[in-house]
């Protein structure tokens, strides 16, 4: 997968070539590429932001340095498929697990990080013709530039790739895999301060196991998360039971 990023800081997201993303970009599975938004200001001060028409406080991104940001990005992608652009913003839909593993298919993910007010609104018109254009929220609360966003989805979108996480079976059972949140875990000695891990995990019966992280996924996602419960499938549920 390509990854792009445009921001008026590129040295944020360097973070992005450690641990196992800066593997997966050492191994040729990620392509992670970050252009710096000044390169194409268009004045000698690399101004990308100007005051708001209508008044108001703070900055607007300026359309032009973004215009040709995005067309230089757009330009290193084959023509025939537009690429996924992703605007990070308190405005957007709000990203989710499910959203990860549907961006995780694509070839070419792009992200345009906003600072001050956000970007010009031309300029989201005017990437539709170009690319698949989303804006997206990391939830409900506002950062001051969209890099920290984009490292998120980016950790969230990589790890579902194949060959990013040294064993995907780790993938199946987490939280929001499937609806519900994942069980406790634990790891030895079985008795640490007093504490200890629930008995039915040091028996070694892998129905019972199954069935009591079944009933602490339940019990958790009740507690914390009771808005999931309805988007429950009850059939699925019973069947991996049967199953386990
Ligand atoms: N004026 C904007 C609003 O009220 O919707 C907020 C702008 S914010 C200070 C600057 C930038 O931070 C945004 O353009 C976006 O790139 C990023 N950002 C802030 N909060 C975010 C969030 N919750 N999710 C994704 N990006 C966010």
């Amino acid at each position: 997968m390509r990854l792009d990023v445009i921001s008026i800081f590129p040295e944020y997201l360097n973070p992005l070539q450690l641990s196992l993303i800066g593997r997966a970009a050492e191994d040729g599975i990620l392509d992670l590429n970050v252009t710096n938004l000044r390169d194409f200001a268009t004045d000698k001060h690399r101004k990308v932001d100007d005051t708001p028409y209508g008044g108001g406080a703070g900055m607007v991104m300026m359309p032009e340095p973004w215009g040709q940001a995005l067309d230089a990005v757009r330009a290193q992608a084959p023509a025939e498929k537009k690429p996924v652009l992703i605007v990070p913003s308190p405005a957007g839909t709000v990203f989710n697990q499910k959203m990860a593993y549907d961006l995780a298919e694509e070839d070419h993910l792009v992200f345009a990080c906003g600072r001050y007010e956000g970007i010009d609104e031309r300029v989201i018109e005017y990437a539709h013709e170009n690319f698949t254009v989303i804006p997206v929220s990391i939830g409900d609360y506002v950062l001051n530039g969209g890099e920290v966003a984009v490292m998120v989805m980016v950790e969230a979108i990589a790890r579902l790739i194949p060959g990013v996480i040294g064993n995907p079976e780790s993938l199946v059972e987490e939280s929001h895999s499937d609806v519900l949140l994942e069980y406790p875990v634990y790891t030895k000695p079985a008795s640490w301060r007093g504490r200890e891990v629930p008995e039915v995990l040091l028996g070694g019966n892998h129905h019972r196991v199954a069935r009591h992280r079944r009933d602490e996924q339940i019990k958790r996602t009740a507690a914390r998360r009771p808005d999931l419960i309805p988007q429950l499938d009850v059939e699925s549920l019973n069947r991996r039971d049967r199953d386990a």
